[in-house]
């Protein structure tokens, strides 16, 4: 009988997956009175309880009967970092005020958010992240994405980048960083901010996984997306990222004929035809963002009986930011479940 430093179980049900290391599309696995042998930093075998209790003995035990006990969860989709909040907004939403009359009065929505995140200093934004890192983990969360895209000016950008990046060394939760490329900016032709853009990828290579461009009606262009996309790839380094189909079909899922992209997000309007090309085209994963659909307070869901039978496989995230203010993974699961139609085992 192995000697280990920890023993799980029995375990009422145990989710993990079914090979190890878990790739693009493997299959997750339940286990049914299952436990786990821990030795130091290592799970070192999982298996039912009457076996695993067989092979091993443990310095410690945690019983886990009444328990579900699934690998750290993972959020992959947060604008975590900025400062200020506009609560009071939604008051003005919910009388039925237009999104675009919020942005006129007095620079509301998300120019507030860039104007507060802009002008507070790197320690408060630090000690705000760090602040929002501790409390995820607490939800169960392990590894987080946390975007930049409040800053809006490339320098801006960079300066939350390192933000991130340099918290991250300090957050007791695994953190990737993602570039986003948010909204274009008020006061400067949009042509030379694209190129601004693309003049600031070199300082954001070491600083950035992904690459994510906010594709949509009222954010950028299709055409404005391929050429980041494309000189995002033609630099090498970074995965892709879309936030698209969100607000209407421009055609942004379509980039996926032309570039590798990592995961396209949200996809409220996205055509249940797309689903195919997505499929075809492999190695995407399509990124639900439930909480989002609630603050939106749209009657669109994304197409996830025809994302399901495509074989597109699908991740959850909470899209936290100042609409939508949820860092809780188990509510996310939630949601799925009652607005989306999503099944507990392809929640897994
Ligand atoms: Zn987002």
């Amino acid at each position: 009988m192995g000697k280990v430093s920890l023993l799980i179980g029995p375990i009422k049900q145990l989710v993990t997956a079914k090979s190890m290391p878990w790739r693009y599309g493997d299959p997750i696995l339940i286990i049914e009175d299952a436990g786990i042998a821990v030795d130091g930093d290592k799970i070192i075998d999982v298996g039912s309880w009457s076996s695993i209790s067989r092979k091993y003995e443990g310095k410690c035990r945690i019983l886990a009967e009444e328990s579900l006990v699934t690998a750290g969860l993972v959020d992959p989709h947060t604008h975590l970092l900025f400062a200020g909040s506009r609560e009071d907004e939604l008051e003005l939403k919910l009388e039925g005020v237009p999104y675009e009359e919020i942005l006129r009065r007095g620079g509301g929505g998300i120019y507030r958010t860039v104007s507060a995140t802009v002008g507070a200093t790197d320690e408060e934004l630090r000690r705000i992240l760090l602040s929002r890192l501790f409390e995820v983990a607490k939800y169960g969360t392990t590894t987080i994405e946390v975007k930049s895209g409040y800053g809006i000016d490339p320098n801006q950008e960079i300066r939350l980048l390192r933000i991130i990046n340099g918290s991250a060394a300090n957050a007791p939760v695994d953190v990737v960083p993602t570039y986003l490329i948010h909204v274009p900016p008020r006061d400067m032709d949009r042509k030379e901010y694209v190129n601004a853009i693309i003049g600031s990828l070199d300082y954001a290579k070491d600083l950035a996984r992904f690459i994510d461009v906010f594709c949509d009606e009222g954010a950028f262009t299709v055409q404005e997306t391929r050429d980041i996309l494309r000189e995002a790839s033609r630099r090498g380094g970074f995965g892709l990222r879309l936030h698209a189909d969100e607000i209407a079909y421009i055609g942004c899922s379509d980039l996926v004929k032309e570039f590798n992209i990592t995961s396209l997000d949200h996809l409220l309007n996205l055509p249940e035809q797309n689903t195919k090309l997505i499929a075809e085209r492999g190695g995407s994963v399509a990124t639900l963002l439930p909480v989002t659909v609630l603050s939106l307070m749209s009657s669109k869901r994304p197409p996830v009986k025809a994302l399901r039978s495509a074989g597109v496989p699908m991740a959850l995230g909470t899209d936290f930011s100042p609409n939508s203010w949820s860092l809780n993974m188990q509510y996310v699961m939630e949601l799925a479940t009652y607005l989306l139609g999503m099944t507990p085992p392809s929640k897994s």
